[in-house]
């Protein structure tokens, strides 16, 4: 491995996990977060969870898991040139859709609806809830256990409101500081990663058009530049070669930019990162400027297509009629959400019983919502 910068996360200057344990004797702490994220049981549901197409509307889409893949390939890309924790870009970028629910964005509003009378639903607390309670494989605690860093990147935002109740980790929200680097890099990847594939996905479903794009800057120079160096290359072709050059220039763009950026500040440690106001990492102010016209391109075109609205809205009245079933009658539960439900209606009434029914659908695949559904509502269908 390369040099780590003296402003990288390192096992030596970590904040360490919640319940001490021994170091790992062949793996660095980061990597051993990342085998745990991978090995976890929501890691696996990200196979079946929608990006912006549902599951079931075609094998060639993006699902959140090859979306994670792709945004963990970008983030150690540029940890690494950055001489920054190429591991702990990695288990950050897998782990930052995790508490992401059934169709997307769709899913999120649905449930942050459900929950306005009891604290709210955020997908990057739910995140941060999964690796910490929510998954049961360890015999001496619960969740993952893992860093700090790595849950210091794994909540990307939050609201102040929130944030008082997570302590240490939610305090940069509160007095507006910067998490690592490392952190930092996985948040851009992430964008990268979406507006990229995004462009990819929205043609092969027809939604958007070449023509379109050609309005976005990003899309236009390096669609010139491939058909004008391969005149007779075709259309599927084209498309992945002007993608691929794109996520390239703003890759490119953003190392640069970040470089220039941290010499200037020559932060001493990680500390000196973290006492910082803005963030180091980040696009040239032209690059800026160019992913937003794209971003603006990708809602209104694409994120507001039709076809993508009627799912959103199916998804949502979906969501919504799961939440209210089993708030009305938690006996339609499940045994291990109903043992949960229980405990935790014990502890804190309606709010308790509120929350552990978003657990159980947050948790939901696509499709296993959608079964869940259909068992619910159908009276036709077997339960
Ligand atoms: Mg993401």
């Amino acid at each position: 491995m390369l040099q780590l910068a003296p402003y990288a996360a390192n096992a030596a200057n970590s904040r360490g996990r919640t319940y001490q344990e021994p170091a790992p004797p062949y793996r660095s702490e980061y990597q051993r977060d990342r085998d745990r994220i991978i090995h976890c049981a929501a890691f696996r549901r990200l196979e079946y969870k929608t990006q912006v197409f549902v599951n079931h509307e075609g094998d060639l889409f993006r699902t959140r898991l090859t979306h994670s893949l792709e945004v963990a390939q970008i983030a150690r890309s540029i940890a690494r040139t950055l001489n920054l924790n190429e591991d702990l870009a990695e288990a950050i970028a897998l782990a930052h859709d995790l508490g992401h629910t059934p169709f997307g964005h769709a899913g999120q509003d649905a449930l942050n609806h459900c929950m306005r009378a009891y604290g709210g639903f955020e997908h990057n607390l739910q995140s941060l809830r999964v690796v910490d309670s929510l998954e049961e494989r360890y015999a001496e605690f619960t969740g993952l256990n893992l860093t700090y860093e790595t849950r210091e990147g794994i909540l990307k935002h939050c609201s102040v409101k929130n944030a008082k109740a997570l302590g240490d980790l939610g305090n940069r929200f509160i007095v507006k500081t910067q998490p690592s680097l490392e952190a930092q890099i996985a948040n851009l990847a992430d964008e990268v990663a979406y507006n990229n594939h995004d462009i990819d996905d929205g043609l092969r479903a027809e939604f958007i058009t070449v023509e379109q794009l050609r309005e976005i800057r990003l899309f236009e120079e390096q669609y010139r530049l491939v058909t004008e160096k391969y005149p007779e290359l075709g259309s599927r072709r084209v498309i992945h070669e002007v993608v691929r050059r794109m996520i390239n220039r703003q890759i490119t763009d953003l190392i640069e930019a970040s470089r220039a950026r941290i010499q200037a500040e020559a932060p001493a440690t990680i500390e000196t990162v973290r006492s910082l106001q803005q963030p180091l990492i980040g696009f040239s102010e032209g690059m800026r400027k160019q992913s937003l016209e794209l971003k603006r391109f990708l809602r209104q075109h694409l994120y507001r297509h039709y076809r993508v609205v009627r799912m959103t809205a199916k998804a949502k009245r979906v969501l919504s009629a799961l939440f209210e079933a089993f708030m009305d009658e938690p006996g339609l539960l499940p045994p291990e959400p109903a043992r949960n439900e229980a405990a935790l209606e014990k502890e804190q009434g309606k709010a308790g019983r509120a929350r552990v029914v978003t657990d159980y659908i947050a948790g939901m695949t696509d499709r296993y919502a959608i079964a869940e559904y259909e068992r619910i509502f159908n009276p036709s269908q077997l339960t």
